[in-house]
């Protein structure tokens, strides 16, 4: 069984505060160069779209999120 964060692109405001979350959790850092999450964005996309991580046990960038577009899941493989 692996442990994933997932997303649902339709609810993603591409506002960040995952990414924020995340890094001062584990850099007790704002900095989202230090973020295990990322926020894709680009000019040529209709959306953003976190690259997500599944590796913390606790996962407070899905904590963060406004929108509930981060979902905590288990997945039996
Ligand atoms: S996943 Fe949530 S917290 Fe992260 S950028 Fe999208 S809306 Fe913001
Ligand atoms: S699961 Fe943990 S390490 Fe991964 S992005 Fe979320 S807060 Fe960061």
């Amino acid at each position: 069984m692996i442990k994933l964060v997932a997303v649902d692109p339709d609810k993603c405001t591409g506002c960040r505060l995952c990414e924020m979350a995340c890094s001062f959790h584990h850099e007790q850092e704002c900095n989202s160069t230090k973020s295990r999450i990322r926020i894709l964005h680009g000019k040529e996309w209709a959306f953003d779209f976190p690259l997500l991580c599944m590796q913390c046990a606790e996962a407070p960038c899905v904590e963060s999120c406004p929108t509930k577009a981060l979902i905590r899941m288990r997945v039996l493989v």
